[in-house]
């Protein structure tokens, strides 16, 4: 007579179940996404890219495969777009003034900052390593108005720091954070806000304790400070730390971001670091234009079919898929 354990097993190991649990699963995950896809006149969260260069080399970044031209987005255009977005501060939740790049390469970023904040775009944003973030550099952007930044911070000593942020020094990056923290409240303000974000990897997860108990004396958490501990994704194609499923998932990014590129192309998301899925240019339509355009509408139509197979970033994207997190080599 067969077991109940046996037959569990059996039941586990059948491909019919495990189609018909994908299946319930992809129709249980997509009704409820559906529903709360709405697509507003004007997406809701903007980036624009400020540059994509970079004095980093970090490992999970695929920056050796990165092959479009570096460079930096003309002011001329950034203020026309800053100037659009301020139409739609009822829409905008927030713009990041960074995309594939570091930010503080830019000599211009102080400039943006402000300029975005004296048409009133509500909350500005940038990610940074702040390798390059010196006293002067946080004077420029606390004055300018920047209301968030994010530190990548991935490692607690020289030699986890610099296996994960290649071509960075610990302590010169260390010093800057806290240098930072003191600026800030010398020049007596509360902007921007920090969020202090670290990536467990297989060298640097035994010393996540370690890496609160040195940046937590710095932050101040009244002003909204705190901490992330970020997962690693694939860069759409760029890595392949995660294992990838079936595509079950409705990615929701065409209908709430819009990614600019430095040179004024519009992609859909980040993880497209090659702007290979350009939905427009900003050097001749509006981002309005662009996203209420049939680019947009055919992405969105697609997507809702999941149907990837003509998106060569997306087709291989964690967000669309069932994914499993090996436990090495993180
Ligand atoms: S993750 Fe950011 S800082 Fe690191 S190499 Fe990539 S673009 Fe540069
Ligand atoms: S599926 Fe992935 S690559 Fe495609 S738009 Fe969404 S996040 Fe970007």
């Amino acid at each position: 007579m067969i077991q109940k354990k046996e037959l569990l097993n059996e039941m586990k190991n059948s491909k019919a179940l495990k189609s018909l649990a994908v299946f319930g699963k992809k129709r249980f995950y997509n009704i409820y996404h559906r529903a709360r896809l709405i697509k507003t006149e004007f997406p809701s969260e903007i980036w624009i890219e400020n540059t994509n260069c970079c004095n980093a080399s970090c490992v999970m970044c695929p920056r050796e495969k990165h092959t479009r031209a570096q460079g930096f987005m003309d002011f001329s255009l950034f203020e026309k777009l800053a100037k659009e977005i301020s139409h739609f501060g009822n829409i905008v939740k927030r713009v990041h003034l960074h995309n594939y790049g570091e930010p503080l390469l830019d000599r211009d970023l102080a400039r943006r900052i402000r300029t975005a904040k004296d048409c009133g775009i509500k909350h500005t944003y940038i990610v940074t390593t702040a390798s390059l973030l010196t006293v002067a550099k946080s004077k420029e952007i606390i004055e300018a108005g920047l209301d968030e930044m994010k530190i990548s911070f991935y490692g607690t000593d020289q030699k986890t720091y610099n296996d994960t942020m290649v071509g960075l020094d610990f302590y010169k990056t260390l010093t800057n954070v806290a240098d930072f923290f003191k600026t800030r409240k010398k020049i007596g303000k509360k902007n921007p806000r920090v969020v202090l974000q670290y990536l467990p990897t297989d060298s640097n997860k035994s010393k996540t304790e370690d890496f609160f108990r040195i940046l937590k004396p710095l932050i101040e958490e009244e002003v909204g400070d705190c901490f992330n501990i970020f997962e690693l994704h694939n860069y759409g194609s760029g890595r392949s730390y995660v294992k990838l499923g079936d595509i079950t998932r409705i990615c929701h990014f065409p209908w709430r971001t819009m990614v600019i590129l430095h040179d004024g192309k519009a992609v859909l998301c980040s993880p497209d670091y090659n702007g290979l899925q350009v939905v427009g240019d900003t050097n001749t339509n509006t981002i309005k234009e662009i996203w209420n355009g049939n680019k947009y509408k055919k992405v969105r139509q697609d997507f809702k079919k999941l149907e990837y197979q003509n998106y060569s970033v997306c087709k291989e994207c964690t967000a669309v898929r069932e994914t499993m997190y090996p436990k090495i080599n993180r």
